[in-house]
């Protein structure tokens, strides 16, 4: 049998992170597990039942009866409520920041990281996160913290929320995103910080085509004995 080789990657908020994984695992043949969406998902949930962002113990509530339904299509991740498809509704900037809120708290982390790694378990995978390498996986094959500057990272995702049509100011991006780099940083469960074993890949001067060969070649070079 062929041996599960897992790939963590962390890092701030518009890194690129999500897009370079992805790729990378379409390139690999390894599944991509999106761990940001997950919190989006709960935050979605919470945020249309209404449940206090802020209150740990009404999170543990909502925990119980949360269905969150995570299915993989050629390697590409969908998030379900229930029945429901919500794999867009949870990309806007509200998600983002509902994420950021909600993934402070104890009772939504225990219920997601449990699910992390048992996805972890299934096969040859690429997470991406927050605290992936520190915490979910700290013993995965290859770890990786993928920056880039704050202007770098405002621009992409200025770019990428226009050409989703909304309507949004360079400003704004840069408030939410050194915001949520602030909370998720500074939060007491599992804060953002380089693993000491963490490859450092600042993709500032890279363009994407670059980030995702360095991101690949450091996976070639630390499994050659197994890939
Ligand atoms: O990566 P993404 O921007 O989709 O993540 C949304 C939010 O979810 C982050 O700002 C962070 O607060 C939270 N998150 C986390 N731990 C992870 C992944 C995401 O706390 N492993």
């Amino acid at each position: 049998m062929q041996k599960i080789i897992n790939v963590a990657i962390d890092g701030p908020a518009g890194a690129g992170k999500s897009t370079i994984a992805r790729e990378a695992a379409r390139r690999l043949g390894f599944v991509y597990i999106d761990t940001g969406a997950m919190y989006r998902a709960v935050g979605l949930c919470a945020s249309r039942k209404g449940t206090n962002m802020d209150d740990a113990e009404a999170l543990g509530r909502l925990m119980k009866d949360f269905d969150l339904g995570i299915k993989y299509a050629n390697g590409v991740q969908r998030v379900f409520l229930g029945d429901e498809d919500v794999s867009e509704a949870i990309r806007t900037p509200e998600m983002s920041m509902a994420a950021s809120r909600v993934s402070a708290h104890a009772p939504v982390r225990t219920a997601l990281v449990e699910l992390q790694r048992e996805l972890a378990k299934r096969g040859s995978a690429i997470m991406d996160g927050r605290d992936i390498c520190t915490h979910v996986l700290p013993n995965a094959d290859v770890k990786i913290f993928l920056t880039a500057s704050i202007a770098a990272r405002a621009g992409r995702r200025l770019k990428e929320l226009l050409e989703k049509g909304e309507n949004v100011t360079l400003e704004e991006v840069t408030a939410d995103m050194e915001r949520r780099d602030y909370n998720d940083s500074h939060r007491e469960n599992s804060p953002l910080v380089r693993a000491a074993d963490a490859e450092l890949i600042d993709t500032s001067d890279l363009s994407l085509e670059e980030s995702i060969e360095a991101v690949i070649s450091h996976i070639k070079e630390k499994t050659k004995d197994v890939l």
